[in-house]
């Protein structure tokens, strides 16, 4: 019976081990990895943007998950097929897209070094090293916020997990339980992102009353109208609870009056959000400092390290200028953590978030810091704002009509002919971003200000220099060319 046992695990053993590639079976995948990669980075200069394909990667279903494995070489195959080539790229030069990606190759490194080693990271006491990186970088965007020391927060998978992480907060720094839900206003404008109202919705927060504050013609919120919607629900006897402005909007990169928010916010005892997943990162520059200001007045604040600071997608950062009321809203126990609990001297991830076990994603953005130094990011960040006021100028040469000049570095633009109706013109500027996507050298997206259909160009890919805004107005030029008669 016993023999029996030792035979079966003898058995096990020897069936379980390509789990644990030897040296030249690790070189043999490594080698091919990254051979594809170069393949990948070699021409990424002319990397289409987009890619429109019939099956839309629908080849990568041909080979289901089996008992046997597939060899590297087509894997790869399938990699390059299915996963690289249909949609949008967002480390193409030409992605002008949303809000841009980054994709800096440091942290696909910093991924690989934290993957193979795998420490954790959500407690202090199994994983000092990861949660003391994850706090340094905490603390590093919290001095450029300029948070005071009460400071701190955590290290999220993206904008919108951060999001729900200060809403939760939020709600328990209020004290808000269920019978307050519906008394409990929220402000905000038509242009905040929708992962706001989704992080109330999932909070459960969904009854909340919500207040779409007027915007100047710069689709910035107006302090005054915020002002007075607040004084009308205090007189209705309702709790105005949360402000929610924009460092950056999503469709035009407006930054919202922070500093006169903040006074409001203040003489109301609101909690004051900022968003500034977008904008948050061009606090790196001079003209990102100024037009920031006010930032640091606010309870919390979210940035994206994975747009501002070209990391690659699935870095968030959830800021909160009381780090204990973080911790309030996110405290837990449990038998099994007795000895972690003990030993804490750092304040972990574990206890401000709501993950427990979680990627150690601070080495993906610690590593091309520290290895590069900020210098390159910020002059990158203020190359973006030059290119989107390049841009503003350049196309209206072409006869297009623009928005503002742009806070940040989103343009909103369209081809309006004097006399035009609106809908024909909203008509046109589809098809307009439509061409422009099936072409695919750059990719554009639109969107709607008010009745208004317009075409965005938004900067912020690392890639992305004069030569591709260049192509862009080219393209442009193209499409304007090829336009019915009628439309010119
Ligand atoms: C991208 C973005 C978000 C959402 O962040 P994700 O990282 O996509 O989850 C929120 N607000 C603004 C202004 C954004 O640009």
């Amino acid at each position: 019976m016993n023999d029996e046992l030792i035979a079966r695990l003898r058995q096990l053993e020897r069936a379980g081990r390509p789990l644990e590639p030897g040296g030249a079976r690790r070189r043999k995948l490594r080698d091919a990895v990254i051979a594809a990669t170069e393949r990948f980075l070699r021409p990424i200069r002319t990397q289409k943007a987009y890619h429109e394909t019939s099956d839309r990667g629908a080849g990568l279903l041909s080979r289901p998950i089996g008992e046997k494995g597939l060899p590297i070489r087509d894997a790869i195959a399938l990699l390059e097929d299915n996963i690289l080539r249909p949609g949008s790229s967002p480390t193409a030069p030409g992605h002008l897209a949303y809000i841009p990606g980054g994709g800096i190759y440091h942290s696909a490194l910093g991924d690989f070094f934290a993957a193979v080693t795998n420490k954790y990271s959500g407690i202090f006491f199994t994983g000092p090293g990861p949660v003391r990186m994850e706090n340094m970088l905490v603390r590093w965007s919290a001095d450029l916020v300029g948070y005071p020391a009460s400071a701190g927060g955590h290290l999220a998978s993206g904008g919108s997990l951060a999001t729900l992480a200060i809403i939760a907060t939020a709600r328990e720094a209020h004290q808000l339980k269920g019978a307050d839900f519906s008394q409990a206003v929220v402000y905000l404008t038509t242009q905040a992102h929708h992962c706001i109202e989704k992080a109330i919705r999932i909070a459960g927060m969904g009854e909340a009353p919500v207040r779409f504050i007027e915007m100047d013609g710069h689709y910035r919120m107006r302090p005054d109208a915020l002002a007075r919607a607040i004084e009308t629900d205090r007189r209705n006897g309702l709790k105005p609870w949360l402000i929610l402005a924009a460092a950056g909007t999503t469709d035009t990169g407006a930054v919202d009056p922070l500093d006169a928010i903040a006074d409001i916010a203040q003489r109301e005892q609101c909690w004051y959000h900022v968003d500034a997943a977008y904008g948050g990162y061009f606090l790196l520059t001079e003209h990102g400092r100024r037009l920031l200001k006010g930032l640091e007045r606010s309870d919390s604040v979210v940035l994206d390290p994975h747009k501002g600071l070209f990391i690659p997608f699935g870095l968030g950062i959830a800021l909160v200028r009381n780090e204990s009321l973080m911790a309030a809203a996110h405290s837990y126990t449990g038998n099994y953590m007795q000895d972690a609990m003990r030993a804490q001297n750092e304040v972990s991830p574990a206890d401000t978030s709501p993950e427990l076990t979680k990627h150690f994603r601070a080495l993906r953005m610690w590593l091309p810091l520290i290895l590069e130094g900020t210098a390159p990011f910020a002059a990158a960040l203020e190359e973006k704002l030059l290119l989107a006021r390049y841009f503003h100028r350049e196309v209206q040469k072409l006869g297009f009509e623009v928005g503002p000049e742009p806070d940040l570095s989103i343009v909103t633009f369209r081809w309006a002919p004097a006399g035009m109706p609106l809908a024909r013109a909203n008509e046109l500027n589809q098809t307009i971003v439509d061409r422009i996507r099936q072409d695919g050298r750059v990719f554009l997206t639109s969107t709607m200000l008010g009745e208004t259909f317009v075409i965005r160009l938004a900067v912020l890919n690392f890639r992305t220099h004069r030569s591709a805004i260049d192509l862009a107005l080219r393209i442009l030029g193209e499409c304007l060319s090829e336009l019915p008669a009628v439309g010119r």
